[in-house]
């Protein structure tokens, strides 16, 4: 798909650390209870609170770890993955980065986050928008294990889709990461932003530009939704990443067979001498006061009682 060039920003990719201290990666507990506090919240329903990182030191010395940490600038709304963006190559040779769609899910996410933290890696989540208001103790798993969190837009819309309209889309851009950071706690997710199915409206691509949002195709696509076992996906991708050298990686932490196959395919790409880079944003996404109001105002009817069903509902005969 054709996109205008000229906004992608070269430069966009700063390097932090050319070395792989794991405990380089973990955010600070001062920089978990930072700035961009919520606006005034709505009267209910209250966010849970924001996750505090409880990731345990690296016990695995053979795990695969952190090759590299990147901060990005994603003023202007820099584009990566060369499926459909060709501008900022940064990746060196045997480098990858591991990007995981369309969760939170039980099982499945927490799968895929026991996986990484055997590996004492990391990855990008990309998480649903309703996924997350239905699952946040999940998603706060993810960002207390000190992964980095985008969002893939509110439902999972087609945003080529030709019935919606042009505030649709934007809805759904806006409302996904509203979503995310209401489930957070109130701590808004990185500036990254992943298309439904990698189908890119040019509109929506200038939109992200002016919002400041990195947009992330991938590199080499897993195909792992179409995988009917775990074994599939590990060549699938072990066969792409050595062809291609290095890349960004696209899976699904929503999918079984992803969390199934994820700890044979870090031992792999471990054994084939690749390195995961780990990309963190320079600043967190400033969402809309009003999509962050929409998501409380869907979240509730503001029930203010707290009480277990055992003490609200008593059998009283049977
Ligand atoms: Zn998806």
């Amino acid at each position: 798909m054709r996109i205008a060039a000229g906004m992608i920003f070269a430069g966009a990719v700063s390097l932090l650390a050319s070395s792989a201290a794991w405990s380089q990666a973990l955010p600070t507990k001062g920089a978990a209870a930072a700035p961009q506090a919520a606006p005034a919240p709505a009267p209910a329903p209250a966010p849970p609170p924001a996750p505090v990182s409880t990731r345990p030191p690296c016990n695995n010395p053979n795990a695969l770890g952190i090759g590299r940490t990147v901060e990005i600038d994603t003023t202007g709304g820099p584009g990566f993955g060369f499926e459909h963006f060709k501008e900022l190559d940064f990746l060196r040779e045997k480098e990858v980065v591991l990007t995981f769609d369309d969760g939170p899910w039980p099982v499945n996410t927490p799968s895929v986050l026991k996986a990484l933290a055997e590996e004492c890696t990391t990855g990008i989540f990309f998480p649903i928008g309703k996924h997350a208001t239905y699952y946040p103790e999940i998603l706060k798993q993810v960002m207390a294990a000190g992964h980095s969190i985008g969002s893939h837009t509110w439902s999972h819309a087609a945003l080529v889709n030709k019935k919606l309209t042009e505030q649709q889309r934007k809805d759904e851009i806006e409302k996904g990461f509203s979503a995310v950071k209401w489930a957070l706690g109130g701590k808004a997710p990185a500036p990254f932003f992943r298309f439904p199915a990698l189908q890119h409206p040019p509109e929506m691509v200038t939109y992200l530009g002016e919002r400041n949002i990195g947009i992330f195709s991938c590199d080499l696509d897993s195909f792992d939704f179409k995988a009917s076992k775990a074994q599939t996906i590990i060549d699938n991708v072990m066969r792409k990443v050595e062809k291609n050298g290095k890349g960004i990686i696209l899976m699904h932490d929503f999918q079984k067979h992803t969390a199934e196959a994820l700890p044979e395919l870090l031992k792999r790409l471990k054994a084939g001498g690749f390195k995961v880079v780990a990309m963190r944003a320079k600043t967190p996404v400033q969402t809309l006061a009003q999509y962050d109001e929409d998501i409380v105002k869907d979240l509730k009817l503001p029930t203010v009682s707290s009480r277990p069903v055992s003490s609200v509902v008593q059998t009283i005969s049977e």
